[in-house]
């Protein structure tokens, strides 16, 4: 897996003050991405958990860690450990993804890398971008068809509860 950037703060990607990882490879390919060089898998630097993770534990006002692209549902096996590390520091995870959330279960159903690594992520915003129904005003959006997922209780409710409408 390789990475196309890193940040050790921000605040525009998910609440709070988030470290952003930026995998490489995206299937989806949607007209108007931000991030166009993401799409190829072999774009940026050979992904280094240990590096990110220190990096990561260098701020100590975070709030989580936040993984973006690219596609990093595409990475759930390689990117499973640094999660269970963030999160056992007290950090929360949201994802970005172009899949749906219905989607990602239904994938879920018949692998279990990604069964397994929905389990850590806290929340999810997913769907791709679509130009048509650009909204940038939204927060932590870009298009209005996407949802701010609160993944643990939609996994416990079996229905998609939404964290911020
Ligand atoms: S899912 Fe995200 S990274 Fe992938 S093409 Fe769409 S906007 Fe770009």
């Amino acid at each position: 897996m390789k990475i196309g950037g890193f940040y050790s703060d921000s605040i525009s990607n998910g609440e709070g003050w988030r470290a952003v990882l930026f995998v490489s490879g995206c299937p989806h390919h949607c007209l108007g991405c931000h991030n166009p060089e993401s799409w190829d898998q072999d774009y940026g630097e050979p992904y280094e958990e240990n590096n990110i993770y220190n990096q990561i534990m260098m701020n100590p006002f975070l709030d989580g860690l936040t993984l973006s692209g690219g596609e990093p549902f595409l990475y759930c096996k390689e990117l499973f450990s640094l999660v269970k590390r963030v999160k056992a520091k007290g950090l929360n995870i949201w994802s970005y993804t172009g899949f749906t959330f219905e989607e990602l279960l239904r994938w879920a159903e018949r692998n279990s890398d990604v069964q397994a690594f929905l389990k850590e992520v806290d929340i999810v915003v997913d769907g791709r971008f679509l130009i048509e129904k650009m909204e940038p005003k939204r927060p932590f959006r870009g298009s209005s068809n996407q949802r701010i997922i609160d993944v643990q209780a939609s996994l416990m409710k079996q229905e998609t509860v939404l964290y911020i409408a």
